[in-house]
């Protein structure tokens, strides 16, 4: 089976003034661990194009899209999208159409090819983009574009969104709040960034707020419980991850408890769903995660059970 890995160079070039955890050496720390790897033979790179205003304005306000075009700093200076955490530099509007367009790219491959899936390496992350907001360092909501580009492009009716970044997809849901077609799970640290989430009431939201210390086996039992006989019940026809790897025990911005062991579970768990409801479609895409050793170790282990196996 393939695996599609798909980022663009241009990503690493949006950067904060100073120093901060959403960094380009990111990227980096992903390429570096798929080098040392057997299994960065193995994948299919594609270099990303960037998604067009049509495929953006399936998720984003047409006014929201024309503050960001405004906002962006000329060369050698830096702007704030909000207060304090989302910055643009003179490459970040390319950066975040590279970002969404990866995850229409792959959302293309992975329907054509049958038994495939992909994993897009880009940033800025997406998933606190609302419709008419970005936040959080997120832009473009770049899962979402790439969800509603199935719907509309492949005709699907039944999206599953898997969100297992540490902190709560507050965009996602603003952007499918009414949309029944995709059904989002989202576990999050609660109390944490962005404070969202903990009392949504929505049959195709299914938020699982967990306290500061909860570790994989918790994580997953609770997702097993609450997730699981929905996402089968619903028998999604993609399965999207919103994968982020900031729940690790090293992560600097939250305090959940996972291991690299933990993020193959979750992949099996969430490749067993694919392959009995989605043909083994799952695209991923890359949200949190700033320890850079335990995010290139994390997305590794993720990569290789995407890949079909060979777990280390
Ligand atoms: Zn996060």
């Amino acid at each position: 089976m393939s695996l599609f890995f798909v980022s663009h160079e241009t990503c690493r070039l949006h950067r904060a003034p100073s120093s901060h955890p959403e960094c380009p050496e990111r990227l980096q720390a992903i390429e570096q661990a798929l080098d040392r790897s057997s299994l960065g033979q193995r994948v299919v790179r594609l270099q990303a194009c960037p998604a067009n205003r049509e495929q953006l304005e399936r998720v984003h306000a047409p006014e929201y899209l024309d503050l960001v075009e405004a906002s962006m700093p000329p060369p050698g200076q830096w702007d704030m999208l909000d207060t304090g955490d989302t910055y643009l530099c003179e490459h970040s509007l390319e950066a975040a159409r590279l970002a969404a367009g990866a995850v229409v790219m792959a959302v293309d491959r992975v329907m054509e090819t049958p038994g495939s899936t992909a994993f897009c390496s880009v940033r800025p992350p997406g998933h606190h983009a609302g419709r008419r907001f970005g936040m959080g360092f997120c832009l473009f909501n770049n899962v979402a574009v790439g969800a509603a580009h199935a719907m509309a492009v492949h005709g699907l009716t039944r999206v599953a969104i898997v969100d297992f970044d540490v902190h709560h997809g507050n965009g996602t849901e603003d952007i499918f709040r009414h949309e029944p077609r995709v059904l989002l799970c989202s576990s999050f640290q609660h109390p944490l960034y962005p404070g969202t989430g903990a009392d949504t009431r929505s049959d195709h939201i299914l938020n699982l707020p967990l306290h500061a210390g909860t570790d994989g086996p918790a994580l997953r039992s609770a997702m097993k419980a609450r997730w699981l006989p929905v996402l089968e019940d619903f028998a999604p026809q993609l399965v999207m991850v919103s994968a982020g790897f900031d729940a690790h025990v090293d992560d600097p911005l939250a305090s959940f408890r996972l291991v690299e062991a933990d993020y193959a579970e979750l992949t099996e768990m969430i490749m067993d769903l694919a392959c009995r409801y989605s043909r083994g479609r799952v695209v991923s895409v890359l949200e949190g995660g700033y320890d850079l050793p335990a995010l290139g170790r994390g997305v590794l282990v993720h990569l290789k059970v995407l890949a079909g196996g060979e777990l280390v």
